[in-house]
């Protein structure tokens, strides 16, 4: 089973330093969307979205101007999950699932892309999405991305042990072993989502957490990316909580020596695990993969 990295939108906000924690105040930042393309035994599965070829072509019909803004998505077709796909010699039909972490703008931006895949979301989230009311839960659920009416396959946070974590859920009809590990926090329905690769796991924990600094022992975040995680949360108690539940990850897999890695774009993850462990964490941000310039991340 291969797992591909793909950047699916590329953020530049100002801000420099006080959002990638390096580099001049005066530089525009770079965020990525990170998703993941697995080829599993029934065809792929896609993990997050990214933005869709509809908000590159028509962003005003998903993406608010004050989003843009503050954002600066790039919006180049050639980033989006389907053009990915499709240069890697795939077709759209071929994408069968969908899993996606949380339903923000910026990861579901790609569900018109693939309008026959089945797409996993917690129950909750997809709750949440449809009641949204108030004009920063409408901008970051835009419904442009999902009035073609998705296969939704909803399912409810339970399940069984991973790693402590308690409330996880094996996907039927998905074939690979890719769960559920609900994380919320940054929205009501947030999960994180882990991939069995080889002998270890690949957790994709989504915006659980924006920088990867916050996953070291003394944990650090730049201070706009500090400020945007607390405009977005949905519930502080429990989304720092989960980040420190995260930050104990590695240890509870009983692996000495490890530390969680950081990812390696446009290749397999990981280092070789021993059999349960836990090979890599990935955020969505990919602020830490800005060490390498993103238009070859993944070409
Ligand atoms: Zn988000």
């Amino acid at each position: 089973m291969r797992i591909h990295h793909l950047n699916c939108g590329t953020m530049r906000p100002y801000g420099g330093r006080l959002v990638s924690g390096t580099g001049s105040l005066l530089a525009t930042a770079e965020m990525i969307c990170h998703c993941l393309l697995v080829e599993a035994g029934h065809g792929l599965v896609l993990v997050d979205t990214g933005y869709g070829t509809d908000d590159v072509r028509n962003p005003d019909a998903s993406l608010t101007r004050s989003f843009r803004r503050m954002a600066r998505p790039v919006l180049a077709e050639p980033e989006t999950a389907l053009r990915q796909v499709e240069h890697m010699g795939f077709r759209a039909e071929d994408v069968r699932d969908i899993v996606l972490t949380h339903l923000d703008l910026d990861h579901a931006g790609g569900l018109r892309d693939f309008p026959d895949a089945r797409v996993h979301v917690l129950r909750s989230e997809l709750e949440a999405a449809r009641a949204a009311r108030t004009s920063v839960e409408r901008t970051r659920y835009p419904r442009a991305q999902w009035a073609h009416g998705p296969q939704w396959v909803t399912h409810d946070p339970r399940g069984d042990d991973w790693f402590g974590f308690t409330a996880v859920r094996e996907l039927p009809g998905v074939a690979a072993d890719i769960r559920l590990v609900p994380l919320t926090g940054h929205t009501v329905g947030h999960t994180g989502v882990a991939v069995r690769d080889g002998d270890g796991w690949l957790l994709h924990a989504g915006d659980a957490y924006f920088h990867h600094d916050e996953m070291h022992t003394a944990p650090s975040c730049p201070p706009a990316l500090r400020y945007m995680q607390t405009r977005m949360e949905t519930a502080r108690g429990l989304r720092l909580a989960n980040q420190d539940r995260l930050r104990e990850l590695p240890a509870r897999t009983r692996r000495p020596g490890h530390r969680v890695q950081r990812p390696r774009p446009g290749g397999a993850a990981g280092a070789p695990a021993r059999p349960g462990g836990v090979a890599a964490m990935i955020t969505t941000s990919g602020v830490e993969a800005t060490d390498l310039p993103p238009r070859h991340h993944f070409r």
